[in-house]
């Protein structure tokens, strides 16, 4: 399974302490994340990542297009609930298609790890 990963600039130290932790179930996946975000998982925890455009450059909309497509099957993405983003509309855009394609989004570490959690279950029933 493909796993998207982005966080906000104040909330970039949490996800790559989270994808750290869980590094041993993400490290089973095909990564991929925006930019920044990419480059701070690359740089700082042993998974490897493809790195899209920077989300305000559209790399949220290039995640977007792979829930689409079918080939991303989680998103896990640190909002910041407190700062306003100039891309505003793309983040908008790639929470709704995963909501219309029911793709499992996390949008905080809690959530996150309980869509972890629950997609390990599902893969332990299934073998
Ligand atoms: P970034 O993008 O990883 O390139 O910072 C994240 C975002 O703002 O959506």
């Amino acid at each position: 399974m493909q796993i998207a990963l982005i966080a906000h600039d104040d909330e970039k130290d949490d996800l790559v302490a989270w994808a750290t932790d869980y590094a041993e179930f993400l490290g089973d996946h095909d990564l991929i994340a925006t930019g920044t975000t990419g480059g701070r998982l690359n740089d700082e925890t042993p998974l490897s990542v493809t790195r899209m455009a920077s989300g305000p450059l559209g790399g949220d909309v290039q995640i977007g297009s792979a829930v689409v497509t079918g080939d991303c099957g989680a998103v896990v993405f640190f909002r910041d609930p407190l700062t306003a983003q100039p891309h505003e509309p793309d983040i908008s855009a790639l929470m709704r298609i995963c909501d219309v394609r029911g793709v499992p989004l996390a949008t905080n570490r809690a959530t996150a790890t309980a869509v972890v959690d629950g997609l390990e279950a599902a893969a332990e029933r299934t073998n």
